[in-house]
């Protein structure tokens, strides 16, 4: 019941609402959104998507301003990516107006869901695209399902903004130089899992991976984007095998408009020694600052934050992305729809 949830005390997780919404891709076209009440999917057990890992999706908060409204943030980005990611595992692309009256459709429909503002909380939609089409030859299918589900989601840390335990993995590649690690591909995450599982067992909030092909290079911290800071530069890296972070995307902007620098180029894993600051950025967590980054196999451990408090440039980086996502901070970039 809608009434008994504790808004400011909602985990980053699952909780059932009233309606998502599905495109079914048949015959070479989409047909019409429709809506469902129920939480799961019919397909067929020969799809791509469970034998071929033909999947993609994204992750996007809207989120309610002091004004009531409702606001989405950059979703024109989302739709682009998940159109790359289409293409680069061979499904059909959705279309920019089906994914926007697909997002706004399923938000409408939950509204109620949509977390109060000052609760810290959001509106968390997942947009999935899989191959729905049998196939047993290793061949792209015929059929696709696209559909966002959506789940009032808290802080993706319980601790709120402050800074957490890293370590470098080099034991697991999480994408190869060529291979998927540039588009939002559910293999991708499954190559993951066991160096996150290791990293949660020994009490870290997350791993960070090394380029797979010299182990010299960061690509990124599982699923967020890696940064530092010196020199008043905001740092991040450019590699072929990472996900292009919208957060970070945003972040270069804001950092570049606050007066930092920012390059974006190769960061060696010894660099790390070097910088002021630290920090994971997604949209799950906004950013994530860093405590410490503890590179076992070589016997380092990287500290940032002074008194376990982060950092005044991380800060204020964050302070003004979740302003403008929730309204508080003009908007001049036009990054915020409202709806
Ligand atoms: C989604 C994702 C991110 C964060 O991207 P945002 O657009 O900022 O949410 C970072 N890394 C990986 C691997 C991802 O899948």
């Amino acid at each position: 019941m809608i009434e008994n949830i504790n808004w400011g005390e909602l985990p980053f997780g699952y909780m059932k609402t009233n309606y998502n919404v599905r495109c079914y891709y048949k015959n070479g076209k989409w047909g019409a959104l429709e809506i469902s009440s129920s939480e799961y999917i019919n397909i067929h057990m020969a799809a791509t998507s469970l034998h071929y890992g033909q999947e993609a999706f994204e992750g996007m908060k809207a989120f309610k301003g002091k004004d009531g409204k409702v606001r989405l943030f950059r979703w024109e980005e989302n739709a682009k990516r998940m159109r790359k990611s289409a293409v680069g595992i061979r499904m059909a692309e959705v279309p920019n107006e089906l994914f926007i009256d697909a997002v706004k459709k399923v938000i409408e429909l939950n509204s109620e869901f949509v977390p109060p503002y000052g609760s810290g909380a959001s509106l968390y939609l997942r947009p999935l695209l899989i191959g729905s089409g049998p196939q047993v030859g290793v061949k792209p299918a015929n059929e696709y399902l696209f559909m966002i589900f959506v789940s009032p989601v808290g802080p993706y840390f319980k601790e709120g903004f402050k800074p957490v335990d890293m370590m470098i993995t080099r034991d697991f590649d999480r994408a190869a130089p060529l291979g998927t690690g540039s588009i939002k591909v559910g293999g991708n995450y499954a190559a993951s899992l066991n160096t996150l599982h290791e990293a949660h067992e020994k009490g870290f909030a997350s791993a960070i991976f090394l380029d797979a092909k010299e182990k010299k290079y960061i690509d990124e911290c599982g699923p967020a984007n890696f940064f530092g800071i010196k020199n008043n530069t905001y740092i991040t890296p450019k590699s072929d095998s990472i996900l292009p972070s919208i957060t970070n995307m945003s972040l270069l902007t804001i950092a570049e408009d606050i007066g930092l620098k920012t390059e974006r180029r190769q960061v060696e894993a010894k660099e790390l020694e070097t910088f002021e600051e630290a920090g994971a950025c997604g949209t799950a967590a906004v950013i994530s600052p860093i405590n410490s980054i503890i590179d076992a196999s070589i016997g380092k451990t990287y500290t940032y934050s002074k008194d376990g408090k982060p950092g005044p440039i991380s800060t204020k980086l964050y302070e003004t992305l979740q302003g403008i996502q929730t309204g508080d901070i003009e908007d001049k970039f036009g990054w915020v729809e409202l709806i």
